[in-house]
């Protein structure tokens, strides 16, 4: 065996040969000359044999995957051949995608890491600088999603997130059947949301939508009322919990500013504790919310409030689970809370659009693991200075495309 089918053998090269090796930079470069492996060149379209008219001048060069410590890069002048079907093409180069300066398990073992750990590891691990990874890591991101269309949309979710600190936002798209992110757009505005239908969406497709979730902003309702004939629209859980937890804690900010200094004490740690559902509660964490009754009555009673309102997701139809909103409504307005009779009243100008939650069975449990998954992006990079480097991320992690799956099956080698 000799070096060069040595090295081909270790580094696992198959579809193409290894002409020649040197080591540069004292040892810490591996630089291979290679060869598409049969004589000859093929077109890259039809994978038949072409006639080489010229050769490169210059050599091109692309980058895998490390061994050991060492960087390696591929070296070949590519020819440029006539195809009697596509003309004067450059010849198929199968290590690497077309223009790009790094091979095909590169590429994948990028993407990989990306979508596991932090850009600065991934950087690391694949011995090249965080900004030279984030613009392949767009470029990867972007070639495999171009000419993407959204396809069999049934149910959708909107919502919106802040992808930089301050006041930025952007609106995201998910697919509520399949569970993923179909499309993003930069703020938070009608014409966002309105440039998706449009622009996205043939006429068919639009009607074929027939169900839709969102928060209660006034923005989203108005453009799926607008843009899906045929939909049911219902107010996404999450956020119904998340409005009445907010109410909650309200009250505990406010008894909290009232409160003298001895009994802040006994409402110390109150804020998560009042967040969990009571699922999530130990029999302790129970005991001392209900010790409140002494402690503090008008936290107390929004508990209990927010504690009953659990069963409205339990029903399953429409006719009990009004009954059931109408005596919450009642209790909770005798509260004299006033975050919580806000609550009620926001509630109640929604209720058509919360109702179809009991019989449609949309769960929020899918965009709210999507947007956990989306949180853990964004906390994993510390913020993002530009929506094209979130949206990258979110593609990648939560996206309508397997793309690491994009690329070639031969080439998933870490
Ligand atoms: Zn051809």
């Amino acid at each position: 065996m000799s070096v060069c089918q040595f090295i081909q053998r270790l580094l696992n090269i198959k579809a193409f040969s290894v002409k020649d090796y040197t080591f540069r930079n004292w040892f810490t470069e591996l630089w291979l000359e290679v060869k598409p492996f049969k004589n000859g060149a093929l077109c890259p379209r039809c994978n038949r044999r072409g006639k080489i008219v010229h050769t490169v001048e210059t050599p091109r060069i692309w980058r895998d995957l490390p061994v050991c410590g060492r960087q390696v890069f591929f070296i070949y002048s590519p020819r440029e051949i006539i195809c009697r079907t596509h003309g004067r093409v450059q010849e198929f180069i199968p290590w690497a995608a077309l223009y790009s300066r790094v091979t095909y398990r590169f590429e994948y073992s990028l993407l990989v890491y990306c979508s596991t750990m932090t850009q600065k590891a991934a950087a690391q691990f694949l011995k090249i600088s965080q900004s030279t990874l984030s613009d392949l890591l767009h470029r990867i991101i972007t070639r495999t999603r171009q000419g993407h269309k959204v396809r069999n949309l049934r149910s959708i979710g909107i919502d919106e997130i802040s992808y930089c600190k301050g006041h930025k936002y952007a609106t995201i798209v998910y697919d509520l059947e399949k569970s993923c992110v179909v499309w993003i757009g930069k703020g938070k505005a009608r014409d966002t949301i309105d440039t998706f239908f449009r622009n996205e969406l043939s006429n068919f497709q639009r009607g074929r939508i027939i169900s839709a979730s969102c928060d209660m902003c006034e923005t989203f309702i108005g453009a799926i009322e607008k843009w899906c004939r045929n939909a049911t629209l219902v107010l996404d859980r999450f956020h119904i919990v998340k409005a009445l937890n907010e109410a909650v804690d309200e009250v505990r900010k406010e008894e909290w500013r009232k409160a003298s200094k001895d009994d802040r004490k006994a409402l110390k740690g109150l804020r998560w504790l009042l967040y969990r559902h009571s699922s999530n509660r130990t029999e302790e964490n129970t005991k001392s919310l209900r010790s409140l009754y002494r402690g503090n009555r008008r936290i107390h009673r929004a508990w209990i409030l927010k504690d009953e309102f659990e069963q409205f997701w339990e029903f399953k139809d429409q006719a009990s689970a009004k009954d059931f909103l109408d005596s919450w409504y009642k209790t909770a307005n005798r509260s004299r809370l006033e975050s919580i009779k806000k609550f009620v009243k926001t509630i109640k100008k929604h209720e058509h659009r919360l109702l179809p939650f009991v019989e449609t069975g949309l769960t929020n449990a899918i965009s709210e693991g999507i947007n956990r998954i989306i949180k853990i992006v964004k906390n994993r990079a510390s913020g993002f200075s530009n929506l094209e480097a979130f949206s990258d991320l979110i593609f990648l992690t939560v996206g309508d495309l397997d793309i690491p799956g994009q690329i070639p099956a031969k080439f998933h080698a870490l």
